[in-house]
């Protein structure tokens, strides 16, 4: 990128994209949406297997890897990533695998988008450490702006800059701390917030928390909105959101906290919880309890944002400003950055010293990061993935006539769950593991979460075609036709 590319990149006023919900995204169906031009012709027609993974070339690798890689990681796929592009990845034996995890929910404009490869390569010649901590970076001030510009109702201004998700929830947590002068804080149960310190102690999930106690104390847990199964038994909309209710009158009030709220972390659509979007009063009911709390509301958006949802930021579809907004995952365009974005008197109150990452600001991270969310504001993601989320939920709901083993369908834009049942009518949980292994083995990568491992994600790049989203289902569903074969799944009579 010359120099001049780069500056009209980011002085160009941004095209915020207008996302489309209703009737004019439910056209998908009618549209093509082909890839984009520069998916190189390797990546156009996944999948192609050529040899049952892992092949040789893979296997070599794995047996280095289990003799002197930490065993911690958790790995579903046997195989090694040579190189991926779009919604492709390719492995060391030249298996090409269509993929709906984006990484996790990284890869947005899709796998190693060319801008973002060309930005890491010119940044990677002039400089690579910014000591932005000590001195001033040009990336670092662009990208801050492009981040205010592009924040829900253009509300937040002043960013700081880290190298994880869990790096940002740190950071949140310690304005918030240090803004309010208080300790406590609210999170939900099904939440993830990272595997470190405060954002260890503020996720939920026991299995993630086992044998690392004591953890940060003062986090109050409460019941998210996961109306499919909730905590209290009720029906939305008649519950009028109970979980709330008792948020406010229970847990506030004779729960045990000391009246000394910094803030509540929240998951605008919960991500490892189970891709789990809770109804469209939930936000707005969290921004009055924090308000009368004088408490700060801070949104987790590391798995939502950058356009994954048909917004900008999950919590757009709300109409809801956080005080503080955390950012990570395709912030970054596949290299390691998180951030924290506020509104700026609280974040202009953080003195000089009250925080500090050596490669905060790094410049190759500023380099891929601005390179990637200009790339999904340029290429219109959002709207790209409202209308395909859109076009998936009419397909999956459809499946889910079919399939009586998909319990529930629910999502926004391309950030789908879809969860598993024994029995739609008992909603006993169905384990995915099993199902994931046959889409991989037919050439599809997916991921899955929830608190029972039963929710897939449907995650793919927002550039992925309407083709390969169709092919991707096909694989789904004959997967999941094996397992309710095989298990006899398919007499959703009510129990007894
Ligand atoms: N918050 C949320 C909502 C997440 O989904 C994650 C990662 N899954 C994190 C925080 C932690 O991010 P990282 O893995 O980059 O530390």
């Amino acid at each position: 990128m010359s120099e001049m590319v780069e500056n009209e990149a980011v002085a160009e006023p941004v095209k915020q994209t207008k996302p489309t919900e209703g009737e004019e995204a439910s056209k998908a169906a009618t549209e093509e949406f082909p890839l984009p031009d520069w998916v190189p012709e390797w990546a156009r027609d996944a999948p192609k297997i050529i040899v049952r993974a892992p092949g040789p070339k893979s296997k070599e690798i794995i047996k280095i890897d289990r003799d002197y890689v930490s065993y911690a990681y958790d790995r579903c796929f046997t195989f090694t990533i040579e190189k991926a592009a779009g919604a492709a990845v390719m492995d060391a034996d030249g298996n090409i695998l269509l993929d709906f995890s984006s990484g996790i929910a990284v890869q947005n404009a899709g796998w190693t988008h060319y801008k973002v490869a060309k930005a890491i390569q010119e940044q990677a010649g002039k400089l690579i450490h910014s000591m932005a901590n000590d001195a001033y970076f040009d990336k670092e001030a662009f990208f801050a702006k492009l981040l205010s510009d592009i924040s829900p109702g253009k509300a937040l201004r002043g960013t700081f800059f880290g190298n994880s998700g869990a790096e940002a929830v740190e950071a949140a947590l310690k304005l918030s701390r240090y803004y309010t002068k208080r300790s406590e804080h609210i999170a939900f149960f099904g939440s993830y917030h990272g595997r470190i310190g405060a954002g260890l102690a503020l996720t939920s999930k026991l299995k993630l928390r086992y044998s690392y106690g004591p953890l940060s104390p003062g986090i109050i847990f409460t019941p998210y909105a996961y109306c499919y199964r909730c905590s209290f038994k009720q029906t939305y909309p008649e519950c009028g959101l109970y979980c709330m209710d008792y948020l406010e009158k229970q847990v506030l009030s004779m729960g045990g906290p000391t009246g000394q709220i910094a803030s509540l972390f929240v998951e605008p659509i919960q991500g490892e919880g189970g891709y789990v979007v809770p109804p469209k009063e939930f936000l707005p009911r969290l921004r009055q309890i924090c308000d009368s709390q004088q408490a700060l509301l801070v949104f987790d958006e590391v798995q939502t944002g950058f356009a994954r949802t048909g917004k900008m930021f999950a919590c757009e579809h709300f109409n809801t400003i956080p005080d503080i907004l955390i950012m990570g995952k395709a912030l970054g365009g596949g290299v390691p950055l998180g951030a924290i974005i506020a509104k700026h008197d609280i974040m202009r109150k953080w003195r000089p010293g009250s925080h500090s990452s050596t490669f905060g600001g790094n410049a190759i991270t500023m380099a891929a990061g601005l390179a990637h969310v200009q790339a999904i504001i340029d290429e219109n993601l959002a709207d790209r993935a409202a209308k395909l989320g859109e076009y998936s939920m009419k397909l999956l709901k459809e499946m889910q006539q079919r399939r009586e083993i998909i319990g529930d369908v629910r999502g926004k834009g391309l950030m789908i769950g879809v969860e598993l049942v024994k029995n739609q009518y008992t909603k006993e949980p169905h384990e995915a593991t099993n199902i994931q292994g046959k889409c991989w083995r037919a050439g599809l990568m997916t991921i899955t979460s929830g608190f029972y491992g039963n929710v897939f994600r449907i995650a793919p790049p927002l550039c992925i075609s309407k083709a390969l989203l169709e092919k991707g289902y096909e694989i789904f569903e004959q997967a999941l036709k094996d397992e309710e074969e095989f298990l006899k799944i398919g007499t959703s009579a009510p129990p007894g």
